[in-house]
């Protein structure tokens, strides 16, 4: 199924210009500074269905950076690469309350480790375990990754918002020198915060993004080719950690008004996964106070009541 085989959908289309209402009440980040750049107006959504149809609507041309959606997909390889008791003794399972780049907990918390790894504390962790003989090959593995999930191998990254965040990533660094204190991390801090912010600035549309939904939706394998691309065990527990921890802390409220897993990120990016049928791919970058897209919510709130979708 190739990008042209997916035509526009009428009915995503209305639901997209419904969820438009909202953008206006949203901003868009800005505090890495090549994000400040996208169109608060802008909306688009692709669904890919585990038999390979899809459809799509909205600005479906615009590309947008991961930023925190690459969380899950840099937990998954982690876990390929080193196994659950590895992962789970740096990293922790609970969700927070906090925001996604707070340091707080790290100092309450004994062991003195990040509570989950979806917030950027657990992240960079979580990054910092992916193996390779250098930052090179460590990248090199995650984008490979990346581009398997996709089926796009023509995924790169946007240079513009990785260098943008690396000038600018001093709570991340904060981050990174407490944890390397409690021995969480290991090596060198900046050689990590050139691999996350490149993680971070992958870029793809909505289509690709949907694509890595479907993968999820059928725990690991690939809707195209075949491929068990991540073991259904892995899968099953990101999805997992989709639930709890996914949209910022605005995850409770989301599993009750939606109900399926999702991540978001502050380009606007949402990945959600309709278990067993399809994946969602939206990019809104104009975003509620939580950081999440908010006509991107909108529009999944919209989906979940027309056809059911929550797994509860
Ligand atoms: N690169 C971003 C950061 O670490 C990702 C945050 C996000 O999308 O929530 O600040």
């Amino acid at each position: 199924m190739t990008e042209m085989a997916c035509q526009t959908n009428l009915d995503l289309q209305q639901f997209i210009e419904e969820a438009k209402k909202v953008t206006k009440y949203g901003k868009v980040a800005d505090y890495i500074p090549a994000l400040a750049e996208a169109n608060q107006h802008d909306l688009s959504a692709a669904i890919y269905y585990v038999d390979g149809t899809c459809v799509k609507a909205g600005e479906m041309e615009t590309y947008f950076t991961l930023q925190s959606i690459s969380k899950v997909l840099t937990l998954a390889l982690a876990l390929m690469d080193h196994g659950q008791e590895y992962v789970f003794e740096r990293v922790g399972m609970e969700p927070t309350g906090d925001p996604f780049n707070s340091i707080a907990k790290l100092e309450t918390v004994n062991p003195s480790k990040p509570l989950n790894p979806m917030i950027n504390a657990g992240a960079l962790a979580v990054t910092n375990m992916i193996k390779g003989k250098n930052k090179e090959e460590k990248f090199e593995r995650i984008i490979t990754f990346v581009r398997n999930l996709t089926n796009n191998h023509t995924i790169s990254i946007s240079e513009k918002v990785a260098q943008s965040e690396y000038d600018t990533a001093w709570l991340n660094r904060s981050l990174c020198y407490f944890l390397k204190e409690h021995g969480i991390i290991q090596g060198d801090v900046e050689e990590l915060m050139e691999l996350y912010t490149k993680q971070c600035a992958i870029q793809m549309h909505s289509l690709d993004l949907a694509k890595i939904g479907a993968v999820f939706a059928l725990n690991g394998k690939h809707p195209e080719t075949g491929m068990q691309l991540i073991p259904e065990k892995i899968a099953r527990l990101c999805k997992t950690f989709m639930v709890t921890c996914g949209m910022y802390n605005a995850s409770g409220e989301f599993a009750i008004k939606v109900g399926i897993p999702a991540k978001s990120g502050v380009s606007g990016g949402i990945l959600a996964v309709v278990p067993n049928r399809y994946g969602i791919g939206i990019f809104g970058p104009s975003l509620d106070e939580k950081g999440n897209s908010i006509s991107g919510i909108r529009l999944l709130e919209l989906l979940s009541a027309k056809y059911s979708l929550s797994i509860f």
